[in-house]
């Protein structure tokens, strides 16, 4: 179950998207390069800088979600609605 207050808070999603896609640890989504340090924030995100092709990157890089423009929260309650109540509906 998602707490309702990751759809409130920005920083809440921006944490349960790095929980989910770092679940096997940071990786360069640029190299795939396995050894990346902290290196500052972009907006709610934190930003590493890639130690094998020097590029910075974010939670959101590489995702449908890095160019969007609609807040990740908002994405994240329309993603759970989806699931939660369009699927369910259509199994019973
Ligand atoms: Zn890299």
């Amino acid at each position: 179950m998602i707490p309702l207050k990751t759809f409130v808070s920005e920083h809440r999603a921006a944490n349960l998207l790095a929980q989910v896609r770092w679940r096997d640890g940071v990786y360069c989504p640029r190299c795939r390069g396995e050894s990346a340090i902290l290196y500052g924030s972009y907006r709610m995100f934190q930003r590493y800088r890639c130690k094998n092709c020097d590029r910075t990157f974010n939670g959101k890089t590489g995702t449908v979600f890095e160019h969007s423009s609609v807040a990740l929260r908002k994405w994240f309650l329309a993603v759970y609605a989806y699931v939660r109540f369009i699927l369910s509906d259509k199994s019973s």
